[in-house]
């Protein structure tokens, strides 16, 4: 195998330019722009199944899979077809409908985690949602997030650590308050003496520790579950909430997500992109008591036109509805083992410097020979030279993954082990030539 030449891109291209006179960058997200890989960005056409095709008519096996929420693949049989039998009746209402009871059903009665809950439009809200929930129940204002996890784009959580084992935030976007910055405190993940150190330092002044289940927003960073215990009982003790982000993780990983994963209990949970079956759907919930605490019940104010969305609302019943059939997630997860696994091995066969880091179905290639990798500073930058490379021997061979080597893949119950093939052969091949020399 050599060099393959590269898919042509030229509509891509020509819809990329118009693009960029509407927006900023050319896209409604900036991850899409392709800054840290090469060419301009696909403009997608169809997706089906696992594959996509973009403008240009190129296929992919797909494994970005709409960042996550299509765990059943692009346009699912039963998920259209409820979406476009609700669809008939109308839209959106902006008053209560069976659908909201019927999903909400779905997802209290198989899930320990939660026992009220409100749907919002999307993962950043459902975030941002919980945070304020927090601090009007605790009455404190201080969050507690770790370095190397993604909450969404709101103004408390786009804050990274400043140097030091325990920092006040600082903002990792202009236009955010400094003032607002300094109510996050940021320390590393994995590391129980920097819990420590923060709730010692910030005495009876954090509202909310927040993590993704899973940090799987820098890498996929897995935690030991003794961090993650710790982290819960430290909450306990302290009276702060435990915020467990389960935007990617939840529904993803199992039904119950990455709380069940870890044998933890969150006091809230955040979940998004998979309830909504690809349509735009965020969530957060808690116990009944906490919950309590939300207008019109409670003091906490939190609200959405398009919440709860009948659209939305179907597609979520529908691929719940698929998730929760009988051995739905022991298939899907042994799959991507084997996948990850038969990639791994080959790697390691080659001495090659890659380690496939692998959860559920949720997988992550990392240019480097460390075993471990659990906090966003184990990252080396400088591999992601090589994820460049890569990206591009994988979209010329036919595979579309994220356009950034801090991005995890995922597989869906739609990847046949016929395709899983397929992808692997593509996959090594474009190892060898990153690898080459
Ligand atoms: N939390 C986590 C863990 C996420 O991964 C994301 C988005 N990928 C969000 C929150 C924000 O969700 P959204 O993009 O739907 O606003």
């Amino acid at each position: 195998t050599g060099t393959k030449p590269d898919i042509s891109r030229e509509k891509s291209a020509e819809l990329y330019e118009k693009a960029k006179n509407y927006f900023p960058g050319g896209v409604n997200s900036p991850v899409r722009a392709f800054k840290s890989v090469y060419g301009t960005p696909l403009f997608i056409q169809k997706g089906d199944g696992c594959y996509v095709w973009d403008a240009d008519g190129n296929q992919f096996i797909d494994f970005c899979a709409s960042w996550g929420p299509l765990i059943l693949g692009h346009n699912h049989p039963k998920v259209r077809e409820k979406v476009t039998e609700v669809m008939q009746n109308g839209m959106s209402f902006g008053a209560p409908t069976a659908l909201e009871n019927e999903l909400a059903e779905l997802i209290i009665k198989n899930n320990r985690f939660v026992e009220k809950i409100r749907f919002t439009s999307s993962g950043t809200e459902a975030v941002m949602s919980a945070i304020r929930l927090a601090r009007g129940y605790t009455g404190k204002d201080k969050i507690l997030k770790f370095e190397g996890c993604y909450h969404g784009h709101s103004d408390s959580l786009l804050v990274k650590a400043g140097s030091g084992l325990v920092t006040f935030g600082e903002t990792s976007s202009k236009g955010v308050p400094k003032s607002f910055a300094e109510e996050t405190i940021v320390i590393p993940l994995n590391d129980e003496h920097a819990i420590t150190a923060a709730f010692a330092q910030f005495k009876d002044q954090i509202a909310a520790v927040i993590i993704e289940g899973i940090p799987a927003n820098n890498g996929l960073l897995m935690q030991e579950k003794s961090f993650v215990k710790f982290l819960e009982q430290t909450c306990k003790d302290n009276s702060a909430l435990l915020i467990f982000d389960e935007v990617i993780t939840g529904f993803r990983i199992g039904f119950e997500g990455a709380a069940a994963y870890y044998d933890v209990k969150p006091d809230i949970v955040t979940y998004g992109k998979i309830i909504g079956g690809g349509l735009p759907v965020g969530m957060y919930g808690a116990s009944a008591e906490i919950m309590g605490h939300i207008s019109p019940d409670g003091g906490v104010y939190q609200a959405g036109t398009l919440s709860g969305n009948p659209v939305a609302m179907a597609a979520g019943i529908a691929q719940l509805t698929e998730l929760l059939r009988n051995g739905f997630y022991k298939e899907l997860n042994a799959k991507t083992k084997e996948f990850a696994e038969s990639i791994q091995r080959f790697a390691s066969a080659r001495s090659y410097k890659l380690k496939v880091f692998h959860v559920g179905s949720i997988f992550w290639f990392a240019f480097t020979d460390k075993d471990k990798i659990q906090t966003a500073e184990d990252i080396d930058v400088a591999s992601m030279d090589k994820f460049k490379q890569f990206h591009r021997e994988l979209l010329n061979r036919g595979i579309y993954i994220g356009p950034s080597g801090y991005e995890v893949g995922f597989v869906s119950a739609a990847h046949t082990k016929i395709e899983l093939e397929k992808a692997k052969r593509a996959i090594l091949d474009a190892l060898d030539i990153v690898f080459r020399n």
